[in-house]
């Protein structure tokens, strides 16, 4: 039989019928093949019991990265940063091996036993997991189990590597997914952690995100829980205490600013249609409290605090109260000479004040007096104009000089000169100022800085030129979260933003370490 020749019928049916039948087979060669890796892979996990490369990986690694540095000499374009990407790509896959292992050694090691009751657990499994890390994609093997009191199935090793349940990032990808979607939007925060060496797509970072904020919460909700109980209040007081300080006054600081909010997401159109609104405003309510003796000065007279603490919150002001309370006692409450609560003469600050800290000085923030004077300058006279100016200088010498009630008897006598419509607003500003007279005390503070300035001061000057007149530390955090919150075209889900509040609030406080624990180096912010 030639080549040519064509086969006969009964082998062109053989022929048919084994083609027929290479692809099932194929198929269970297949699986065949991908279990015995498997076990294999398994096999190999389970031996592990230290993270380390072997001499040959170490010469593959020292190999590839000798290549690529070659390549950038002989480039005279290319510099440190080229350099610098190289010895970092070759870098990642060692370095990614090298953490599977040493992973994979200390869930081997971990006893298969119950997380709550320590009981061991019964019909053993061994099962991989993927995880994102650092330095890339990891496989880990870990024994697992049913705890027949607790009546769960465990997985010991998870928890001592600190994975969370279906979710794949490691601590250190769980760390920096939240730490850059609380300080930008997660769009510019995929491309800043590609990067950074991170792979991370869109969609698994808002996840990881918002699970990280949700930790957030809920450690903060355990730490407010220590006020509930006198055991809680009496360690809260013993981690507070440090060694015996001078007498200080604590400062409190409080404002609030708007968000936008978005309930219905997806319904927008049908909304608009129904000609209902999409979007509503709600309050953040944040505060801020430090000690006076932390606060001073740099070289360019600018103020600056080194340790403070910060509370935020769009829950309403009954999630402010003990939050506020619980970092208030954090810096220092029990132990100070003085309280000093600083606002801009918002009732609600006030009665909240009254109510959490009733033996505080309160003083009114000097610039918001200052402002309702200028408004009435300018109503009378027009904006920006010289007479608005003339006239308003010596009522805000009044002001410096705790004269209110001359002041308000000013205002009054102004009052039957108005046309009706002034005489409404004008009556608006001398309530203010009625309301706020027990707060406006300047002068004291005013003089002892003017003390310091001529080289006059007293000692009791010096510590009072220190005081705050206005309540711009506050302002000012404000304004930063702002930066984040409150971008163009934003919107936020009540969930969204009280989860992402809490977590920026963990890191400005300096405590990102309650939430990682790796983070031991944490920058303290101002
Ligand atoms: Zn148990």
């Amino acid at each position: 039989m030639t080549l040519t020749q064509k086969p006969t019928r009964q082998v062109r049916r053989a022929l048919a019928r084994q083609s027929q039948t290479v692809p099932t087979q194929r198929l269970t060669e297949e699986i065949m093949t991908k279990g015995a890796a498997r076990a294999a892979a398994a096999t190999a996990a389970e031996a592990v019991t230290k993270g380390q490369l072997t001499d040959a990986e170490l010469q593959a690694w020292r190999t590839d990265f000798e290549a690529r540095l070659q390549t950038i000499q002989q480039h005279p374009e290319q510099n440190l940063g080229h350099i610098e990407e190289a010895v970092a790509a070759a870098a990642k896959e060692p370095l990614r091996l090298l953490t599977q292992r040493a992973a994979q050694a200390k869930a081997n090691a971990t006893p298969c036993q119950c997380l709550k009751c320590q009981h061991p657990l019964t019909d053993q499994k061994y099962l991989s997991r993927a995880i994102d890390s650092r330095f890339g994609r990891l496989a880990i093997w870990r024994r697992y189990g049913w705890c027949s009191q607790c009546e769960v199935w465990q997985f010991p090793a998870d928890h001592a590597l600190g994975l969370a349940r279906n979710a794949p990032a490691s601590p250190y990808v769980q760390e920096i997914s939240g730490l850059l979607v609380t300080k930008m939007p997660p769009e510019q925060a995929v491309a800043v952690a590609q990067r950074l060496g991170l792979d991370l797509s869109r969609c698994r970072l808002d996840r990881e995100a918002h699970r990280q904020g949700l930790k957030a919460q809920a450690r903060r909700s355990e730490s407010l829980a220590q006020l509930d109980t006198w055991e809680g209040l009496q360690k809260l007081a013993r981690d507070t205490e440090g060694p015996p300080s001078q007498p200080f006054t604590l400062v409190i600081e409080i404002d609030a600013w708007n968000i936008r909010e978005r309930d219905d997401w997806g319904q927008t159109q049908a909304l608009r249609e129904q000609g209902k609104k999409v979007e509503r405003w709600h309050w953040v309510y944040m505060a801020t409290v430090f000690r006076l003796d932390h606060r001073g000065q740099t070289a360019g007279q600018r103020a600056v605090i080194t340790q403070r603490g910060y509370v935020a919150t769009r829950l309403g002001l009954e999630a402010l109260l003990p939050q506020l309370y619980r970092e208030a006692l954090q810096r220092g409450l029990g132990q100070a000479q003085q309280v000093l609560v600083i606002a801009d003469g918002a009732v609600w600050i006030w009665n909240l004040v009254q109510d959490r800290f009733p033996e505080a000085r309160q003083p009114l923030d000097l610039w918001h007096a200052e402002e309702h004077l200028w408004a009435v300058a300018h109503d009378l006279h027009g904006r920006g104009t010289p007479e608005a100016c003339a006239w308003v200088k010596p009522l805000l010498q009044q002001v410096r000089s705790d004269q209110t009630s001359a002041l308000i008897a000013n205002l009054t006598e102004l009052k039957p000169r108005l046309l009706q419509a002034q005489q409404k607003k004008l009556q608006t500003q001398i309530e203010y100022f009625e309301h706020n007279a027990h707060r406006m005390k300047y002068k004291e503070v005013i003089d002892a800085r003017k003390a310091v300035e001529a080289g006059t001061a007293t000692a009791e000057q010096l510590k009072l030129a220190n005081q705050p007149l206005g309540s711009g530390a506050i302002e000012s955090t404000c304004r930063q979260y702002q930066c984040r919150f409150k971008r163009t075209g934003q919107f936020w889900t009540t969930a969204g933003d009280e989860a992402l509040l809490c977590l920026e609030t963990f890191w400005r406080n300096g405590r990102w370490h309650e939430l990682y624990p790796h983070a031991k180096t944490n920058v303290a912010l101002n």
